[in-house]
């Protein structure tokens, strides 16, 4: 398993150069302590917790997973110890809201600590990545009872939270989930059903798991419109707020999977469980939403842990390993033969590798930003920054994972025969990393709310507001030099308007035109969202170039990313353009019965 390490400077590059974080954090009431110095030396203590405490637990948490018994789950060794040692370091109430203990930091510095946790071991990441959701849902939906009972305790990690909406008949279309909720006389409601895939369901590292718990009350609706939320919490609240006798809620079993683990993945019981209602009743999706949304930007950060740890052991990897010679000439001439860097294929890897986490790194630390606008901002910021989110969401988590899976396979490659072989780490990767296209709604789902919801039910809203944001900073940018990024890029503005106008009325005649052009079109929308990013960090970079900034080096291989990634990555628009406008016949005009020849 590749060592990790932060990369620190690309990470201060983005948050401090690129995305101005200071002078953003001046402007928004609350954030104003979060200086440069104060959100880089938060940044570092991090680093160093997850390269000392995390790394060395990934592999080990690998082989040994996690073990099922009547009493509970045990995680690998190590993981409740390094738990532990983050909520004694107050990790867990880094971002959280102030009134209820957090230390109220923007919530970039929660995404960056994700990331930084994630890259050193996505599996252990996920104990506390779901309390995050937790928090979220019961901050903006519980009441005040349920905000003083459960708010504190996982804000300072003591306990965890979870989400359960899987059961086995339905994970996408929860529409059809059959868990009841029986009203009970104190007011309360008895919860029976079984909750599939539920992560950190169950496990020995901290007092209580708060399970967030889809369920329906005996008169619903059917679909959508009759789901309702619950707060079952695993140990019962004793009278002092600690915690009481067990709840009716139990883990019967742990999946057995392809990667992830050490991450718990769990069948849970609830027979008649006593739980909370969150919200109002029949409205559990739209509440269940904001759960959803913090953990479709946490899963989208798994794209870019996975990528980016894969790319540092295929860049240690492929400047040891020789074989052959450049094609130029030897390039090591005392060895027996040139690392296999000097190749051009392992160099299309290793810069195709560089290119998705530098870039989504930008994308996702944005995205963090704009969280930060929404909760502090102006009333008409945060509704802008709102749609920026709603519109890029989808666009993160699908296409970051589906780079980030892309960029794990290549780190494999780069190792040849040996990226197959267990005791490198290199294939561990590329397990872990394949679940985060499935869970929190697959690419597929994704593609449907980015070009369903998203574009063509905000009249193209959403879109224009951010392609709006792309142009003004092509407008700013003319000069001569930039242009061979920005012109391209404005093209591609242009062309992303027209292609979402063009599928809009195939869909008004045939609806399944929508879901033909869905993976297409979103892959297209994350290529351009990415060579957004990658236009304003080249231009950054010139700027930096020309004043003379000491760090010249590094400037000058942000510019060359930029350049691979605009001349090799982005002609990838090409095809899914063609692809999604042969329209949806050759897809549905099959009869079921011919998939059989
Ligand atoms: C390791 C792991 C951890 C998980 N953690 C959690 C958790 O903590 N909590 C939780 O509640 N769940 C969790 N899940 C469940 C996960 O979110 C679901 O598996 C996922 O959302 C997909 O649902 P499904 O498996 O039922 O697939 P299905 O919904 O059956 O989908 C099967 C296929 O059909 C496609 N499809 C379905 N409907 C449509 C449509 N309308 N249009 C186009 N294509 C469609 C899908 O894209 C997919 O390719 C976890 C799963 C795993 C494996």
């Amino acid at each position: 398993m590749p060592e990790y390490k932060a990369p620190l400077r690309d990470i201060s590059f983005v948050m401090n150069e690129l995305l101005e974080s200071e002078k953003l954090y001046q402007t928004l009431p609350g954030y104003e302590e979060a200086t440069q110095d104060l959100l880089d030396a938060i940044v570092g203590e991090a680093a160093k917790f997850a390269e000392e405490v995390l790394s060395p637990l990934n592999q080990p948490g690998d082989e040994q997973g996690c073990q099922w018994s009547e009493e509970g789950v045990k995680t690998p060794d190590g993981f409740p110890a390094a738990y532990k040692q983050y909520v004694d370091n107050g990790w867990p109430s880094l971002s959280a809201e102030v009134e209820f203990g957090g230390q109220g930091m923007p919530n970039l510095m929660g995404i960056i600590v994700t990331e930084l946790t994630g890259s050193a071991n996505w599996s252990w990441g996920m104990y506390p990545g779901l309390s995050h959701g937790a928090i979220k849902t019961i901050e903006e939906h519980g009441d005040t009872e349920q905000k003083e009972k459960y708010l504190a305790k996982l804000i300072a990690g003591n306990w965890t939270g979870t989400m359960c909406l899987t059961e086995a008949q339905c994970g996408t279309d929860l529409g059809l989930l059959r868990t009841k909720a029986e009203p009970q006389a104190d007011g309360s409601y008895a919860i029976t059903g079984t909750k599939i895939f539920i992560s950190a369901g169950e496990h020995d590292m901290a007092d209580n798991i708060v399970h967030i718990v889809l369920a329906r009350l005996p008169d619903a609706p059917e679909g959508t419109k009759g789901i309702s939320l619950f707060i079952v919490p695993k140990f019962n609240l004793a009278e002092d707020g600690g915690v009481g006798e067990r709840n009716a809620v139990h883990c019967a079993s742990i999946e057995k999977k392809m990667g992830i683990k050490a991450s718990a993945t769990c069948v849970m019981n609830f027979d008649g469980a006593r739980g909370f209602l969150i919200g109002e009743a029949n409205r559990g999706m739209a509440c269940m939403f904001t759960f959803m949304n913090t953990a479709r930007l946490g899963t989208a950060i798994q794209g870019l842990a996975h990528g980016e740890l894969s790319y540092q052991g295929a860049l240690a990897y492929a400047r040891d390993r020789l074989s052959m010679r450049s094609l130029t000439g030897p390039k090591n001439p005392e060895g027996p033969a040139d690392p296999i860097i000097v190749h051009a294929d392992v160099r299309r890897m290793l810069l195709t590798q560089k290119a998705f986490a530098e870039g989504s790194r930008a994308f996702l630390y944005y995205l963090a930003q704009l969280g930060d606008v929404m909760q502090a901002g102006s009333e008409e910021d945060a509704k802008k920054a709102d749609d920026l989110m709603a519109f890029l969401t989808p666009i993160a988590k699908a296409f970051v994972t589906e780079t980030g899976f892309e960029s794990a396979n290549l780190g494999m490659q780069v190792y040849g025969g040996h990226g197959f072989i267990r005791e490198w780490g290199m294939e561990q990767i590329v397990r872990d990393a394949r679940i985060a296209m499935l869970y929190e709604g697959t690419t597929g789902i994704q593609a449907m709310d980015l070009i369903g919801r998203k574009v063509l039910g905000s009249g193209g809203k959403l879109l224009m507001g951010f392609t709006e944001i792309v142009s003004e900073f092509c407008a700013e940018n003319t000069s001569e030099e930039d242009a061979e990024f920005v012109t391209r890029l404005k093209d591609l503005i242009d062309e992303w308007l027209e292609l979402s106008m063009t599928i809009g009325t195939a869909a008004m005649e045939n609806p399944d035109a929508a879901g033909a052009a869905a993976v297409d079109y979103l892959m297209y929308s994350g290529y351009v969202t990415l060579g957004y990013f990658w236009a304003r960090m080249a231009v950054l970079a010139r700027e930096k170039i020309a004043q003379g900034d000491g760090d010249v080096s590094f400037y000058e291989a942000k510019l060359m990313t930029a350049r691979f990634y605009f001349d090799r990555i982005m002609p990838r628009t090409r095809a899914h353009k063609k692809s999604m406008l042969t329209g949806p016949e050759n897809l549905m005009d099959m009869p079921e019965a011919m998939f059989d020849f």
